[in-house]
């Protein structure tokens, strides 16, 4: 496996790749990898002749100074694991690297950056986006692979392409959860042992809502809320119940069409996020 730290180096990697008429698929992560990260590797295996995964924990997209200290790093752990499942290359590049200049660039996402993750989260799309047009201008491959957990990030760069008219597609990967339910996450390291031990109630409460045939969308949101929030280990940051399309919020059910339900919630100084698709 080829391990880079320079946009120069991968550059001429990417390129040799490109003369060779080999496809190429990009899997951009922030390190710390998990099954989640893997499985959407495995997958661009499969789909692709040559596969480049990005660690780079971005600063512009951290919206909390504590949060980015605090991130996991493990980039030789990470080398390790990425070898196991074939990876033919990894690009690790250093904050000056990317940003030799700051990146002043405003992105528009006709509004998508302003609910749930984006409203709590002020700037962090925009961040993605910046670093992601910039990975994608490095790496211009045939496919990039992205994870549904992240469900509103990936409704996002599928708008940043559009707009900057490249020609990557975007590909979502299912979430790949822990045994008890728990969305796998390089955040969940973070969870002290109780934390993590209850932290299920997370997806539970949200698997839940397949069940509430005659529930409203007002009620469901109440259920799911109280029920998490009755846990004093956890506080909900925000429930929406929304289109899967627009990602607008919905107010009331419509029968045979599909909903997504986001949810972030603390756990102690830990934001974690998930969502399900709901049928009604
Ligand atoms: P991150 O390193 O957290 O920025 O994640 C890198 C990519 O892996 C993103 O596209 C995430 O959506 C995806 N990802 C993270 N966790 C999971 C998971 N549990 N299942 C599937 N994909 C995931």
């Amino acid at each position: 496996m080829h391990v880079f730290y320079k946009t120069i180096d991968v550059k001429e990697f990417v390129n040799q790749i490109l003369n060779q008429k080999k496809t190429i698929g990009f899997v951009p992560t922030m390190g710390a990898l998990h099954n989640g990260h893997l499985s959407l590797i495995k997958t661009a295996i499969q789909q692709t002749d040559i596969v480049i995964v990005s660690i780079f924990v971005n600063p512009t997209q951290f919206n909390n100074a504590e949060d980015l200290k605090n991130y996991p790093r493990d980039i030789n752990k990470d080398i390790e694991l990425l070898k196991t499942v074939g990876c033919h290359a990894v690009f690790s590049p250093t904050v000056k690297d990317i940003y030799p200049e700051p990146d002043t660039r405003v992105f528009d996402f006709n509004g998508l950056d302003n609910i749930m993750e984006g409203k709590f989260r002020p700037g962090h799309f925009n961040g993605v986006a910046q670093v992601v047009s910039k990975l994608f201008d490095i790496i211009p491959a045939n496919k990039a692979y992205f994870g549904q957990k992240d469900f509103q990030q990936v409704a996002i760069i599928k708008i940043l392409t559009k707009k900057l008219n490249l020609k990557t597609e975007i590909i979502a990967c299912d979430t790949i959860r822990e045994q008890d339910g728990l969305a796998k996450s390089s955040r969940n390291s973070l969870l002290s042992a109780k934390h993590r031990e209850n932290a299920n109630i997370i997806y539970k409460s949200i698997a839940e809502i397949n069940q509430y045939k005659s529930l409203s969308i007002n009620d469901i949101k109440q259920k799911v809320i109280n029920k998490i929030n009755a846990n004093n280990l956890f506080e909900v940051e925000y429930f929406e119940i929304a289109d899967t399309e627009t990602l607008q919020p919905i107010t009331d059910k419509q029968k045979g069409k599909k909903a997504v339900a986001c949810i972030a919630v603390w756990a102690d100084k830990v934001r974690l996020i998930d969502n399900i698709i709901l049928n009604f």
